[in-house]
């Protein structure tokens, strides 16, 4: 399948081509061609299959080939972090760069002000945090009037960060009548519950990668005393000449010493976390993408959706509590077809964690001491995988995009039909 075949035009599909993209990936194959349509979609796809990609691009379409009357937003995208925002933003621009559409994003923990005044010139994609959204629309900065598609990406961290309500809030203040877009990685009760209030028959992508970036990325890890990791850690970066590393850190003030001991043996890191201001997380970012620094240390929430292409390697210095958060970990390598690596440095008093990791992989990690590391106190060994005979083990084809429910929407043609309304409206307006 090529881009083409999906039915986007050529300015849509010359931007992806300069960006790289050879072929459409899974959830784009999947969904394109339904959003172009107009049907609501419930789509489960993590950060990493490409999902921005297949929800912007057929978007861009819409908003490329109809009127421009409005200067109030027409597709609002809704996101749960600061830098998943940036990144669709920045993707919009990538992927829109031949078309003629604006966009903008808004976000907390920088002023408001400026963010109004982008507003007022006017804007067709508004991308926002649900809190700085209620609160710019509460100062009536923006108008939900003419919102015609709702995007609700990675509804399940919306979930985890207790967005539900404000995301309510929201929705009861769209138009009734739009196309809504839901993504998420896991579809648990709540999100389905959620899922209901949003969507119209839609049609429901799984593109399941929950285990398929375990098995994309090489995984191993080392056995090491707690006290011994950050001098292991410095080690293997300076042993292998490590850059462009990500470091996960169970907490942030773990993630600021963590920093502060690589500063000490002259490795250049910068830590991403929720206790940064939105211009340290920013330049730590671009910092990193551009080479400044190897080694960007962030904990769970804070990584969550960074974009950071072609990562190589993935280093958990902790490993973490909730078992699923090391799949969304090694999400951030072995990217679009790219290999990866996942290397896990590992204390005795982890074994609870790892277990739970190698239930949820349902593998065992490869287990390599590093000479002059050996621990003194041994990482016990792991418990035979027991299969939970739900089908969902190793033997399950994971990566199968699976339509469902495929009926047709009466939304098909909402796009022009309320295009053509406002012009009739604009028409009989100048008589
Ligand atoms: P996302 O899941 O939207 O965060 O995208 C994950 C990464 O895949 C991003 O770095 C994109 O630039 C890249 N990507 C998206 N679509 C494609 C594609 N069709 N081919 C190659 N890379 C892609």
């Amino acid at each position: 399948m090529t881009f083409d075949t999906l039915g986007l035009v050529e300015p849509l599909v010359r931007a992806v081509r300069e960006k790289g993209y050879k072929t459409p990936t899974l959830i784009q194959s999947a969904t394109i061609a339904n959003v172009l349509k107009g049907h609501d979609l419930m789509a489960s796809a993590q950060t990493g299959t490409g999902k921005t990609a297949a929800f912007t691009l057929p978007l861009l379409q819409q908003l490329a080939g109809s009127s421009k009357t409005s200067r109030h937003p027409k597709v609002l995208v809704l996101t749960p972090t600061r830098e998943l925002a940036a990144q669709i933003q920045e993707s919009i621009l990538t992927y829109g760069k031949y078309v003629n559409v604006s966009s903008t994003v808004v976000f907390g923990g920088v002023k408001i002000g400026p963010q109004m005044n982008k507003l007022r010139q006017g804007v067709d994609i508004l991308v926002a945090t649900p809190g700085r959204l209620l609160d710019l629309h509460g100062q009536n900065a923006v108008s939900f009037k003419d919102i015609e598609v709702l995007v609700l990406d990675e509804a399940d961290r919306m979930l985890d960060m207790g967005f539900i309500p404000d995301i309510k809030r929201i929705q009861s203040r769209l138009p009734e009548e739009k196309q809504s877009l839901l993504f998420s990685a896991t579809f648990s009760d709540p999100i389905r519950a959620l899922a209901k209030t949003m969507l119209q028959n839609p049609i429901e992508v799984d593109v399941a990668v929950k285990n398929s970036a375990a098995e994309t990325v090489q995984h191993h890890l080392h056995p090491v005393d707690k006290s011994q990791k950050s001098r292991l850690l410095s080690h293997l970066i300076q042993d292998n000449g490590w850059t462009q590393v990500l470091v996960f850190t169970k907490t942030k003030h773990g993630a600021n010493r963590l920093v502060k001991d690589l500063g000490k043996r002259k490795i250049r890191a910068l830590p991403i976390h929720g206790n940064k201001s939105q211009a340290q997380r920013t330049k730590a970012l671009a910092d990193f993408k551009r080479g400044k620094i190897d080694i960007l240390v962030a904990t769970d929430i804070a990584a969550r959706g960074l974009d950071i292409v072609q990562l190589p390697l993935v280093v958990n210095f902790d490993l973490p509590h909730v078992a699923e958060d090391y799949v969304h970990r090694i999400g951030r390598t072995g990217r679009a077809g790219n290999k990866g690596q996942a290397i896990s440095l590992v204390s005795a008093d982890e074994i609870k964690q790892l277990q739970g990791i190698e239930r949820v992989i349902n593998r065992h990690l490869h287990r390599e001491e590093v000479e002059g590391f050996e621990p003194e106190h041994a990482l016990p060994a792991s418990r035979p995988i027991v299969s939970k005979g739900n089908g969902k083990g190793r033997g399950r084809s994971n990566n199968v995009a699976k339509l469902a429910n495929k009926k047709k929407s009466n939304r098909r043609s909402r796009w022009s039909n309320r295009t053509n309304q406002r012009r009739n409206r604009a028409a009989g307006g100048n008589k």
